[in-house]
């Protein structure tokens, strides 16, 4: 097995490395480093979670380190662009954390924050610049920044970078920058624009790199998918936390505004949650960031934009309230849970109306995923009627009942024995059985499956400790 000793890094990088109790690079990381040290263009087919960002911090620290001088004014030496916020601020933290040992500077500027700072910041020259698009475009036209001094562009998730609508923008910033440059390019997936994109931006011959193809990621993480009717689905998830092993979940919604919606309902039934999406200011998501972190609120409630890229250890389950409207998000999503090598859950609801998008996602995904069916579900019926209403656009049908406004409990941090059931009988979870609880092909308890395409290798990792069944 490679150590990070054996990469050819410089001992501040290896002391670094300890510290935070690496020691054994990941495939992305003993891959790339040692022909990215060497000065060779990557191109690293790769999603967060495989080690990405410090297969590229580690070997551009140690060029800095090999080669010190002062970065030009108002330039920097290492340019990464990031498409979102959260991610910048992410990958300027790596670059601190490993860098720390060494004495790097590192500035992170994107957009909806003064620029104040960021001029100060960028004023004297930066050793390594982490910046989204937009942000970066403004400071080039107004002069504030130049590109002149980069020796390193890196371009980390080129097809979010896409989805964000960030290639134009992208192909601008590379205007800016010197000819001679080492260049560093990931991305999880590989459409032909981004393809393309490829060809422009990197010298010949770069380093491929290829590390956990979709399945791979995929195979790790227990998934299931709960067939619900749409206005039931705030039941069902108020249902999931009365597992007590949903200690820190990730809930994905498709818009902002399902975001707050889910979250109220959420604290409407006694589970701390908090909501991130683009409408949100800096602040807030910081905050929400760093609650969810310390364990402060068991839920955290995102649209795919605002989770992209987030790194947080020990997500127990992803839950996927909606399905999204492109396969490869549902590979994103789950991808936040089961992080560096871990194993983690995933639940997505499916409304009927969702069906379509499941069939492409098991396609793309080269998977069935084990169903079962919730729907005319009689408690799930009742538990929904019982739940006040969240505030926002209607989500349920207007005969259900408002009475029994249920007190809120504090539910986050033991699951109480039974739960808020109306029945008082044992709290159940999604895909334990019983009841008119069924698998979706109908008879004994186990996973839809349809012919075809191959790939399904049945349940995985039944009987894990509580999360899929309480029995
Ligand atoms: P990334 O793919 O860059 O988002 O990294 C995913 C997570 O893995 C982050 O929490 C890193 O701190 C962590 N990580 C990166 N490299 C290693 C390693 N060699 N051993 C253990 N964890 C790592």
């Amino acid at each position: 097995m490679t150590q990070f000793t054996d990469l050819g890094l410089a001992k501040p990088l290896l002391k670094a490395l300890a510290d935070e109790g690496y020691t054994e690079p990941t495939p992305i990381q003993a891959q790339a480093i040692p022909g990215v040290l060497s000065g060779r263009d990557l191109l690293g087919i790769a999603q967060t979670g495989t080690g990405k960002t410090a297969a590229f911090a580690l070997p551009i620290l140690h060029r800095l380190a090999e080669n010190r001088k002062p970065a030009p004014r108002r330039s920097c030496r290492v340019l990464v662009l990031s498409p979102t916020r959260e991610l910048a601020t992410q990958i300027g933290e790596s670059f601190k954390t490993y860098g720390k040992q060494i004495g790097v500077s590192v500035a992170v500027v994107f957009g909806g924050v003064k620029y104040g700072g960021q001029l100060r910041a960028l004023a004297p020259g930066v050793d390594v610049l982490v910046a989204t698009p937009g942000r970066l475009i403004d400071h080039l036209q107004e002069k504030t920044i130049t590109l002149e001094g980069v020796e390193t562009f890196v371009l980390d998730e080129a097809d979010q970078m896409l989805d964000m609508g960030f290639i134009m923008p992208i192909r601008r910033i590379v205007k800016y920058l010197p000819k001679q440059r080492q260049n560093l390019f990931f991305s999880a997936t590989m459409p032909s624009e981004i393809e393309k994109l490829t060809g422009e931006i990197l010298n010949p011959n770069p380093l491929k790199v290829s590390v956990a193809p979709q399945a791979t990621t995929v195979e790790k993480v227990n998934q299931r998918v709960l067939f619900v009717e749409q206005q039931r689905k705030r039941a069902l998830l108020s249902e999931l936390f009365d597992d007590a092993s949903f200690k820190r979940v990730i809930v994905f919604t498709r818009t902002k505004r399902g975001a707050d919606r889910v979250a109220r309902g959420l604290e409407q039934v006694g589970v701390e949650a908090a909501a991130i999406h683009g409408d949100k200011s800096q602040g807030q998501r910081e905050r929400a960031l760093a609650q969810f972190k310390a364990g402060e609120v068991r839920a955290l409630v995102a649209t795919d934009i605002a989770a992209r890229g987030i790194d947080i250890d020990a997500v127990s389950h992803v839950v996927q309230y909606e399905l999204p409207n492109v396969p490869e998000a549902y590979v994103h999503r789950i991808g936040r849970t089961a992080r560096a090598g871990a194993d983690g859950s995933a639940v997505a609801f499916c409304a009927d109306d969702e069906r379509n998008l499941l069939k492409d996602i098991e396609k793309v995904t080269r998977q069935r995923i084990p169903a079962f069916d919730r729907r005319n579900d009689r408690q799930l019926g009742a538990a929904t009627a019982a739940l006040p209403d969240p505030g926002g656009r209607a989500e349920r049908p207007a005969q259900a009942h408002r009475t029994d406004h249920r007190q809120k409990q504090n539910r986050n941090h033991s699951a109480p024995k039974g739960g808020h059931r109306h029945d008082g009988g044992p709290a159940r979870v999604a895909g334990g059985g019983g009841g008119e609880q069924r698998p979706a092909s109908g008879g004994q308890a186990r996973p839809a499956r349809s012919g075809g395409g191959g790939g399904y290798k049945g349940p995985r990792r039944e009987g894990r400790s509580g999360v899929w069944s309480n029995h």
